[in-house]
């Protein structure tokens, strides 16, 4: 294993443990024995996905376009933080997703077509945690009602009361994130 979750692994024979850095020019590397079992360095990674998540967002800069690194990260922030929020909630609500896609949407934060796909916008990681579930249960709610119908918004609402408040928070701040991409 040369990396894992896109992150290099460094091995050097004076180390005697696995660690994660962030190098000079601001992308992380894990470092570690020369002898390291892939497993060992999965299981330190992953728990250290939380210190990785504040880094990446740290290095965003705020209301400046996005680079193409820059989306690149928020796209592996994506699988890290809102793919496992898709499980959760699909679990909960009892419906089947076929495939979920991260993608860079100028226009939308997210999409569900009929045969089950789901599209997250990677931008999405811009915004607070509850604005990501908000947007999480809203496409799974168009699982069971393809439209944006009384009985969609009920649905939406049984599992995830504060939508209105997010709906809020989009509609006041959604269209400055969206614009940090080039068409
Ligand atoms: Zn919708």
């Amino acid at each position: 294993m040369r990396e894992y979750k896109g992150i290099p692994i460094l091995r050097n024979s004076r180390r005697k443990t696995i660690g994660i850095y962030l190098s000079g020019s601001g992308n992380f590397e894990i470092r570690c024995p020369v002898i390291c079992s892939d497993q060992d360095i999965m299981r330190f990674v992953d728990s250290q996905t939380g210190w990785i998540e504040r880094h990446r967002q740290k290095q965003v800069p705020s209301s400046e376009m996005l680079s193409f690194e820059d989306l690149k990260r928020l796209g592996d922030a994506s699988l890290l933080e809102i793919a496992p929020r898709v499980k959760y909630f699909a679990e909960l609500m009892q419906v089947r997703v076929r495939k979920v896609t991260f993608k860079v949407m100028k226009s939308r934060w997210g999409s569900c077509s009929s045969n089950g796909n789901i599209s997250l916008n990677v931008l999405l990681m811009l915004t607070p945690e509850k604005i990501r579930d908000a947007i999480v249960v809203h496409e799974l709610c168009h699982r069971i009602h393809m439209n944006h119908s009384r009985d969609f918004y009920l649905l939406w609402e049984k599992y995830f009361p504060e939508y209105r408040e997010c709906e809020q928070w989009l509609h006041s701040h959604g269209r400055e994130i969206l614009s940090r991409v080039y068409e």
